[in-house]
């Protein structure tokens, strides 16, 4: 479809709003099912993927993932078998996470006493699912340990927000284990490629939802107005909680549901490096292990001569603010802390994200505030047979992730289903 074009036909039975991994799961999903089904996706950005997306700079010599990069779970992980089936190869090397490079600026003494804290900080977390009131995680943290600090940096990679802002009682549902592997070709090219021959119209956002009328919902955008039987929405909490589609009736109760479930934020900076055979393959730093305010830093990932830094939590809000270039300085500042004071002569920027500018997304990946746990299913709920719900936010156990993000539009895609059957 051309992305300039007015839209072809202007009603269809179901719409699909958002192309990212929910969306196209549920558009796959509904066209594998009853493939006579007038199906089409609309997607306000000029690509599809949302936070799956791979980037090929050229003097890198492979792709990089700008969001997604890690199959979570990766044994039962849906997206392994799609990539598979699409001729993408599996990196199966473990999770460098647990191993800091040659013990730099955290000695094996600090390592097996963090170890002590963070099992002891996540058996009081199990105890305290059991409580039926939630509280932040924070409430967890023993004064004084000098460990918090790093327990806070863990949060911020995890859900993107720091202790005090998530809920005790979300994590008690997450249930993703299993190893994390990668897509060598790129976790945003697989899900792209997964959506390639599905009926999308780009550069297409929807601007209003009207699903006041018995046995339809009208979308407007730019490009026209669509009638549909059936609408799946599969937008951010960030997108839904800013309002920017405007629903007829309003939904105050999603716009909350979505507020208790914002998006924490988490960015990645790439660095190059001159001499990247200086550092092994797939190693593993933390900055600053003595800092909530600090960067995980992946060395070069699948061998390829980049360093790649993970912010989350204030320090990710702060750096997107400040710009590429204090991105880039703080990074340097703290490798260069750890590999040697000249190390930041042989690196540079390639480039970094900022998910929160993104202003499709808004932010990387959702997280519960204290007591909104609940509101995962809430923001799951049809509305009135005509409006459904799906997106990583809606995953009852798999939040967060991509996994999560598939599953829940081929849920959302058997409920139309059922309901288009009755
Ligand atoms: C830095 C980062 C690292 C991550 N790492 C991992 C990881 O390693 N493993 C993992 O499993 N997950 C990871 N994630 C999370 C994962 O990428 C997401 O959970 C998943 O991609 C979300 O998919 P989704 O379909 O729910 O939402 P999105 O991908 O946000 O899709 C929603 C789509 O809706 C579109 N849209 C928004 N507004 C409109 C509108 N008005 N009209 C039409 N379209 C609209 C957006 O452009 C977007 O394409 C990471 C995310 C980030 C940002």
């Amino acid at each position: 479809m051309q992305d300039s074009e007015a839209l072809g036909s202007s009603e269809v039975d179901v719409a699909v709003v958002g192309a990212g991994a929910a969306g196209l799961a549920a558009a796959r999903r509904l066209l594998e099912q009853r493939s006579e089904l007038r199906v089409i996706v609309l997607e306000a950005a000029p690509r599809s993927g949302g936070r799956a997306h791979t980037v090929d700079p050229p003097e890198v010599g492979g792709p990089l993932d700008l969001g997604c990069g890690w199959l979570h779970g990766a044994e039962s992980n849906p997206w392994l078998s799609i990539a598979e089936s699409h001729g993408f190869h599996i990196d199966r090397t473990q999770a460098p996470w647990d191993v800091q490079y040659r013990d730099l600026g955290f000695p094996p003494a600090d390592q097996r006493a963090y170890e002590r804290a963070s099992s002891a900080f996540y058996a009081r977390l199990a105890e305290a699912q059991r409580d039926p009131v939630d509280r932040p995680q924070s409430t967890l943290l023993q004064a004084d340990d000098p460990w918090n600090e790093l327990l806070n940096a863990v949060s911020t990679y995890v859900s993107g927000a720091e202790l005090d802002e998530a809920s005790i009682h979300d994590t008690a549902h997450y249930r993703v284990h299993g190893s994390d592997w990668r897509i060598i070709e790129g976790y945003g090219r697989a899900v792209a490629r997964f959506g390639q021959d599905l009926p999308i119209a780009l550069n297409t956002p929807v601007t209003s939802i009207d699903h006041g009328w018995a046995g339809q919902v009208w979308l407007e955008t730019p490009r026209g107005t669509i009638r549909a039987r059936a609408a799946i929405v599969t937008v951010s909490t960030n997108v839904l909680a800013a309002e920017t589609i405007r629903f007829v009736p309003a939904l105050p109760d999603k716009v909350a549901a979505a507020q208790g479930l914002p998006l924490g934020l988490a960015n990645k900076v790439f660095l190059s490096l001159d001499t990247p055979d200086e550092l092994p393959k797939d190693a593993h730093l933390i900055g600053n292990v003595r800092a909530a305010r600090t960067g995980a830093y992946h060395l070069r990932p699948l061998g390829r001569p980049v360093i790649e830094g993970y912010f989350g939590g204030r320090l990710a809000h702060e750096l997107e603010a400040a710009g590429e270039a204090a991105a880039e300085a703080f990074a340097l500042d703290e490798l260069s802390g750890l590999l040697g004071a000249d190390f930041r002569r042989r690196a540079r920027l390639l480039t970094c994200t900022r998910w929160g500018q993104v202003a499709s997304v808004r932010g990387s990946y959702s997280y519960a505030r204290p007591g909104a746990s609940g509101q995962r299913a809430s923001l799951a709920a049809p509305v009135n047979n005509r409006l459904f719900f799906a997106g990583e936010a809606t995953s009852p156990d798999a939040f967060t992730t991509a996994r999560g993000a598939y599953e829940t539009g081929r849920r959302a895609a058997d409920e139309v289903l059922s309901h288009l059957r009755g």
